[in-house]
């Protein structure tokens, strides 16, 4: 019979490419977006074909859906650090009112519920590599806070659903992904340094680069979400590559890749910047068999087509 999803934040960056895959895969797919960060062009070509509904409309309000939903993915919310600092209260919002909102409608639906949550939880990590036992390291009033404080809120109330009122719920814990449709001018380190070495403008590495990150191509982190989503896993399960790179090393090699003589730029480091991440992923491995297929040069070149067009079309 066939299957009908719900995707909150379904036009933005990662909600786009779930809203293809489950589409491709037969499903009926609802994407509810209420745009601040998204864009209709990420689903344009979805919007028109059957089984695909684009709502525009706020998650933070009274959520009514008609007929039956049997997938509910809550992936709204501003992800990019630019855009929850220019965005505070409506990420805290997104995140506590939405995530209830989400969760009230699982539970009208008897629908299952998978929460798209991040490895900012662990804030600026006392453990690392860090598992998902860590209880993280996060400032609740620091600017970052708000994006930190409110995922760790939706990942409560998603487990208080779960087990005050029997929803089968699932939460990930994503780690920095990219690939295509990330925005041009969202300000995370891979699209910028894609723009300003495509340009041959200098990469404004903030601090020293020491600051690591790991980074994981999108498609890579769909199928994770699918297996997460089709498994028992009710804990918080980390999705990640656990290719770990200092910034300053990740901006040298989009420095090769794009074939640009751009030099190094060095700029202040931004407030509460978590000075490591890497995913330890023994338990998606354990409980999904999953791992990441696509090392980072690979996934870097792909990611560079998409960013040479973007860069084209708006400088
Ligand atoms: P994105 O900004 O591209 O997408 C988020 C989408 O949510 C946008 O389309 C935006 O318009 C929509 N949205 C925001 N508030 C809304 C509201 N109140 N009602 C309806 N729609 C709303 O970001 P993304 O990178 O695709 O991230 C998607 C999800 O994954 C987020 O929940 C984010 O926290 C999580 N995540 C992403 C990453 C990553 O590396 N991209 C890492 C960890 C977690
Ligand atoms: N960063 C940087 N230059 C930029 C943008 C970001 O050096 O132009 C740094 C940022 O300070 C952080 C890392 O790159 O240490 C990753 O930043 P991003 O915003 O991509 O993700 P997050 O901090 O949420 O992991």
């Amino acid at each position: 019979m066939e299957k009908r999803i719900l995707i909150t934040g379904g036009a933005g960056f990662l909600g786009s490419h779930l809203c293809d895959r489950y589409h491709k895969d037969g499903w009926d797919v609802i994407c509810m977006d209420n745009l601040i960060t998204g864009a209709e062009s990420n689903i344009a070509h979805l919007v028109g074909k059957e089984r695909f509904t684009f709502v525009k409309y706020d998650v933070t309000n009274y959520l009514y859906v008609d007929g039956p939903v049997d997938l509910i993915l809550h992936f709204a919310s501003p992800a990019s650090p630019i855009d929850y600092l220019e965005m505070p209260i409506q990420t805290l919002k997104v995140g506590s009112l939405g995530t209830h909102k989400a969760l009230g409608l699982a539970r009208a639906k008897k629908a299952k519920f998978l929460l798209a949550s991040t490895s900012e939880v662990y804030g600026d990590p006392l453990e690392h590599p860090q598992k998902e036992t860590y209880w993280g390291h996060v400032n609740p009033t620091g600017l970052r806070g708000v994006y930190d404080e409110a995922k760790r809120f939706a990942e409560a109330m998603t487990m208080a659903y779960h087990r005050y009122h029997d929803i089968d719920t699932r939460i990930v814990r994503i780690f920095n992904t990219y690939g295509s449709r990330m925005r041009l001018k969202d300000g995370r380190a891979l699209p910028t340094f894609f723009r300003q070495a495509l340009r041959n403008k200098p990469l404004t590495v903030f601090g020293d680069g020491s600051q690591t990150r790991s980074f994981t191509y999108v498609d890579d982190l769909i199928e994770g979400i699918i297996r997460l989503s089709e498994s028992d896993e009710v804990e918080p399960v980390n999705i990640g590559n656990p290719e770990e790179v200092s910034i300053l090393d990740f901006a040298k090699e989009i420095i090769e890749v794009t074939g640009s003589s751009s030099e190094i730029e060095y700029r202040e480091l931004p407030a509460d910047d978590p000075q490591v991440r890497q995913p330890d992923i023994s338990k998606a491995k354990r409980v999904l068999d999953w791992e990441p297929k696509t090392n980072r040069r690979d996934g870097l070149e792909k990611t560079m087509k998409y960013f040479k067009k973007q860069v084209l079309r708006n400088g």
